[in-house]
């Protein structure tokens, strides 16, 4: 396993689209290790693909009692809506204020190539939200309705 690399705000590669993953390789599995080995050094709940260089559609979720992996994800169902602060390992020391579902539910293909359906409320649905939008080129700060100040964050 690696650490790899978390692209910053600026670098083109996260504002490019993601595609799918056709088929289940060695290489794959080695991307999913590496990313959360990454993810768990980095202290995130979620890593995408795109932040690592590989425009692929591939996502880390961890939702509290396991990290997740989302091979090719979708939202399949979003209910209510949620207002609250996010941040992303590619904007370190930015925090803003988005408004996601309250509710989300995802169906992804795991390393084994299975489809699965996986869901959450809370943290774990806007992060399922902020996760699946970098594999389209989408950051947070693209949507928030203001970014927190600098004593706001030091509060957080
Ligand atoms: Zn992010």
């Amino acid at each position: 396993m690696a650490l790899l690399n978390i692209l910053k705000e600026g670098d083109e590669t996260l504002r490019k689209k993601s595609r799918p993953v056709e088929k289940l390789s060695p290489r794959l599995i080695q991307l999913l290790d590496d990313m959360q080995e990454t993810l768990k050094e980095s202290g995130g709940v979620g890593l995408a693909a795109p932040q690592v260089g590989i425009l692929r559609r591939v996502v880390l979720v961890d939702n509290g009692e396991e990290v997740l992996e989302l091979i090719n994800p979708e939202i399949i169902e979003t209910r209510g809506e949620q207002t609250d602060y996010e941040g992303c390992l590619s904007c370190p020391g930015k925090w803003g204020i988005t408004k996601r579902p309250a509710y989300v539910k995802v169906r992804a293909m795991n390393r084994k190539g299975k489809y699965y359906e996986a869901d959450g409320t809370g943290l774990t649905a806007r992060c399922f939200c902020h996760e699946l939008d970098h594999l389209d080129g989408t950051l947070f700060i693209d949507k928030v309705e203001r970014m927190l100040t600098e004593e706001e964050i030091e509060n957080l």
